[in-house]
This record gives structure tokens, C-alpha cells and sequence, in this order.
């Protein structure tokens, strides 16, 4: 078994790199990739404290992409695997990008606060995040947290959406790698670009969005995937349905299209009740990684 979608404490997992990697030695797991939101902070670490380890370590990170909506792009994830963590090229635009990305959430907290009247601070969000990359769950807690009355009725998903693309909160990010220049990015470090868990997206035709993927220059795609423990799925009368259905349509694709077969658990440290190797990853992907 392996699992090629990790995140560490240094994005939104509780994990610390190093416990990544012990966790899945005591799973058994063969191989595992770290995949942070945005950051290749934990990858130094993941890389020295697994060296001497018996298990298979990949460098990766998972790229949040341009909203694009006339192309169906919408909080569409592409991840990288083996990256070089010491290109100067990724470690600058990585800045970049976590710069644009904390402006944006401080934009978000104050329409929040200032239009909607949540009780809500980006200091508090930013510690909520403690030392990783703040996302958008992290201000769901706090105006979940602080706002008890006010939330009565919604969905934890209902006010992810609102502080999403369309979202009567959301505030765009300034700067942003659209598809291409993530896939680019990723490869100019050597490493190979994923579409991650290509059953999420509300997409009008599937075939239609991978094919503009691989246009793009895509290389792999992730086949097994955490689909009843993950939006949209999580809870609703669909996620059985998806976790049926996606792992092999998706297999099918991969194979029509030659894509590299990858998949993960999108593992954040037993949040959600996912494990290390929750998602059923057969070890035979591996050789297309080292
Ligand atoms: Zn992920």
C-alpha cells in the first residue's frame, strides 16, 4: 500500500513532517508523498528524517490554481511529485503565491466582519493556523467558533462556499498560477503534474475538462481518492456512490489517455477519520515515480 497525498503541519495537517513518515511506518505503508497546500516548508525535513528510513519518500506539493470559471476551473488542485524542493525558481514564485494568498484571507476576514457582521479577526484565523499555510477551513472554525447563533442552519460546506469563488464573501487572490503555468512550474522543478481528485469538480462534461488537462500538460491523475470523507461528498447521500464510481472510471481514463496513475488519501493528520492509506493505493504506481 502507498499514499501519494499527505499534508503536513506545515499546510493544514497536525502531523509534523517526521511524524508523517513514522505514522506510516507503523501502518506499514511502502512509500508516501508529502503534498502541502502551496509550501514546500516540510519537505526538507520529510526528505532527511526518511532517508534512513524503510520507506519510499516523495517531495511533492499541491498547487491551488487560477479560478478560472469560464473554463470550469474552480478550486482545482495540481499536484506535484518528486520536485526538486531547492529549485529557486518554485521556492520564489511558492513566495509569491503565500503572499497574494494571505492578503486574500485578510480580505475575506474583513468582508466577514465589516459586511456580513461575523465576529471574526485574521489574527485569530492566522493562529488557528499556527505555524502552517492559512486556508479557507481555518476561517470556517473561527465563524463556527465565534459565531455560534449565527451559524445555526448552515453547513460547515454552506460556509465554505460562501467565502469560495461566487461566495457572497469571496475576495480573489492577486496573484495566482493558472493551469498551465502550475503545470509548467511543476516541471521546471523535474517533477510530474497530477490532477488531484478529479471526481470533486463541478465540471458540465468530465471528458472535456481532463482533455483541456492534458492540453495543458498534465501528466498524471489521481485515480484512488478519499471520496466519502471529503467535500463534496462528506455526509451527503452521494459519497457512496462516488467512492464506487470514480476510482475506476478514472482508472479507465488514465488508461485511455496514458496518463501516470496516482492517488491518495488527502490525509490532514486523522481529520475526517481518514488514515494514512485510506485510500487503497496499489504499490505498482510507484515505478512511474522512481
Ligand atoms: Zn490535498
Amino acid at each position: 500500500m502507498i499514499d501519494l497525498h499527505l499534508h503536513s503541519s506545515a499546510s493544514d495537517g497536525s502531523l509534523t513532517p517526521s511524524q508523517l513518515i513514522e505514522e506510516a511506518l507503523n501502518l506499514k505503508i511502502k512509500a508516501i508523498a508529502i503534498t502541502d497546500h502551496d509550501t514546500i516548508a516540510g519537505v526538507k525535513e520529510f526528505l532527511s528524517f526518511g532517508e534512513l528510513e524503510k520507506i519510499i519518500i516523495i517531495p511533492g506539493i499541491e498547487i491551488s490554481i487560477r479560478h478560472e470559471p469560464i473554463r470550469e476551473l474552480i478550486d482545482v488542485h495540481i499536484i506535484g511529485l518528486n520536485i526538486d524542493h531547492s529549485s529557486i525558481r518554485l521556492i520564489n514564485t511558492i513566495a509569491d503565491q503565500i503572499k497574494g494568498r494571505l492578503e486574500q484571507k485578510k480580505a475575506i476576514c474583513k468582508r466577514l466582519r465589516d459586511e456580513f457582521g461575523y465576529d471574526i479577526s485574521f489574527d485569530e484565523v492566522k493562529a488557528n493556523a499556527g505555524n502552517g499555510v492559512v486556508g479557507r477551513p481555518h476561517i470556517v472554525e473561527i465563524m463556527t467558533k465565534n459565531n455560534p447563533k449565527k451559524v445555526v442552519g448552515k453547513t460547515k460546506n454552506e460556509l465554505f462556499k460562501m467565502i469560495s469563488i461566487s461566495g457572497d464573501a469571496f475576495v480573489d487572490r492577486k496573484v495566482e498560477l493558472n493551469l498551465e503555468e502550475s503545470i509548467e512550474l511543476i516541471k521546471s522543478a523535474g517533477g510530474i503534474p497530477i490532477l488531484a481528485h478529479p471526481g470533486i469538480y463541478e465540471v458540465s462534461d468530465r471528458i472535456e475538462f481532463i482533455e483541456m488537462c492534458i492540453k495543458a500538460g498534465i501528466e498524471g491523475i489521481e485515480v484512488e481518492y478519499t471520496y466519502t470523507k471529503n467535500r463534496p461528498f462528506y455526509g451527503t447521500d452521494k459519497a457512496n456512490w462516488a467512492q464506487n464510481y470514480f476510482p475506476e472510471y478514472f482508472r479507465k481514463i488514465a488508461e485511455k489517455y496514458n496518463l501516470i496513475k496516482s492517488g491518495g488519501s488527502d490525509y490532514h493528520g486523522g481529520k475526517k477519520g481518514i488514515k494514512i492509506g485510506s485510500a487503497n493505493v496499489p504499490d505498482d504506481y510507484l515505478k512511474s515515480f522512481i
